[in-house]
């Protein structure tokens, strides 16, 4: 399939209210979305990197300069029939994951659409459905967090994610689990603490039952994660640390975690994440989707990979309407009343940005043609 052009933009999509975590407060989602055209079709893809580089060192700004300046005029006019040609193109240029994910993913979007087939089988899913878990960012008040746990568990979510920094850990810990005894809870440091200084904390974590600590340590340090991991019960799982496959060969290679969570802006794209998939498969690691945030498209994107067999742990992928007054997609994302998030048959993604909404969003964006 020949890309015969390319569209990137920038938008900005508010939050009903701050999210925040260990690195600070978005108030406003920065999203990278790029549509490709080729064969008759057009599809979109996402990726979320934030404003700031608070999550990872890219930001929304650097992946829309890049993907224009660098990455859109590498692969308009060429041939690309596999994921892994794209990446071929793409692989001169170093790093920058999330920016590469907007433009792998907007590639798989069109594959599936001119194949007449959904993206959640094109990427090797079994059953169209993905099982979701709650999140929740640090709250004002631990009265506040409860009251929100109540309404997970009442909704029956099978698992419960917890953001946690200094000064709301231990503490709201104790409040919840004296609360909340039975739940599946796992915390999310964002890279937080500190081998050394936040010793005593990072062991207390074992104290209420948690199904991991997702990313407690510095985001490029594996074999902290490794020395921790040895001196804890609860497994430790990568988030910010795990950037490609190669990272995740040498995370498992010196028993840096016992999970991983998977996004596809952080890890280059679909083709990466799935390859992170298999390795955890063959490991027997538990595996799941993570999320940014994304608008209906990513996070359509973010479900059709949840439903390949080997995420076996709840996903975070929301409803529209959990951050968002008004989606930029036709249909929004929505769970049923088992807390999945049902895919169908329709072909591509089957989340579509409709054209005045994402207009109204739209900072910056720039097009090219062959
Ligand atoms: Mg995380």
């Amino acid at each position: 399939m020949k890309i015969e052009s390319a569209e990137v933009r920038y938008v900005e999509l508010p939050l009903i209210s701050p999210w925040r975590t260990a690195y600070g407060e978005d108030p406003t989602i920065h999203s990278i979305m790029v549509k490709l055209t080729g064969g008759g079709h057009s599809a979109w893809g996402e990726s979320t990197p934030f404003f700031a580089p608070t999550y990872s060192p890219e930001t929304a700004r650097s992946a829309f300069e890049n993907v224009r300046t660098f990455f859109l005029p590498r692969i308009l006019g060429e041939e690309i029939d596999l994921a892994a040609e794209l990446l071929d193109l793409l692989s001169v240029f170093k790093g920058n994951s999330f920016a590469k994910a907007s433009v792998e993913t907007a590639w798989w979007a069109l594959q599936s659409l001119s194949i007449s087939e959904p993206l959640w089988r094109v990427l090797g899913g079994k059953q169209p459905e993905v099982v979701c878990g709650a999140d929740f960012g640090v709250q004002d008040t631990i009265d506040e967090l409860l009251a929100l746990i109540q309404g997970a568990v009442d909704q029956g979510f099978p698992r419960i994610k917890l953001k946690v920094k200094h000064g709301w850990d231990i503490e709201m810990l104790e409040a919840v689990r004296s609360t909340f005894p039975d739940p599946v809870i796992h915390v999310d440091c964002n890279s937080g603490y500190d081998l050394h200084e936040d010793a005593d904390t990072l062991k207390a974590f074992d104290r209420f039952n948690l199904a991991m600590i997702e990313q407690p340590l510095f985001h490029t340090d594996l074999i902290e994660h490794a020395e921790l991991q040895k001196s804890i019960g609860t497994p430790v799982c990568l988030d910010e640390s795990v950037k490609s496959p190669r990272d995740f060969k040498l995370a498992m290679k010196v028993g840096a975690c016992r999970m991983i969570n998977v996004k596809p802006g952080r890890v280059g794209g679909l083709y990466y994440a799935k390859q992170i998939h298999d390795m955890a498969v063959a490991e027997g690691m538990e595996a799941w989707v993570g999320g940014m945030l994304e608008s209906g498209v990513g996070a359509g994107i973010c479900a059709a990979l949840g439903t390949l067999p080997g995420f076996t742990y709840p996903a975070d992928v929301f409803p529209s309407s959990r951050f968002y007054t008004e989606d930029i997609t036709h249909r929004w994302i929505e769970q049923d009343d088992r807390c999945r998030v049902v895919l169908d048959e329709t072909p591509g993604v089957g989340f579509e940005p409709v054209t005045d909404r994402l207009e109204r969003v739209t900072v910056a964006k720039f097009n090219l043609d062959a």
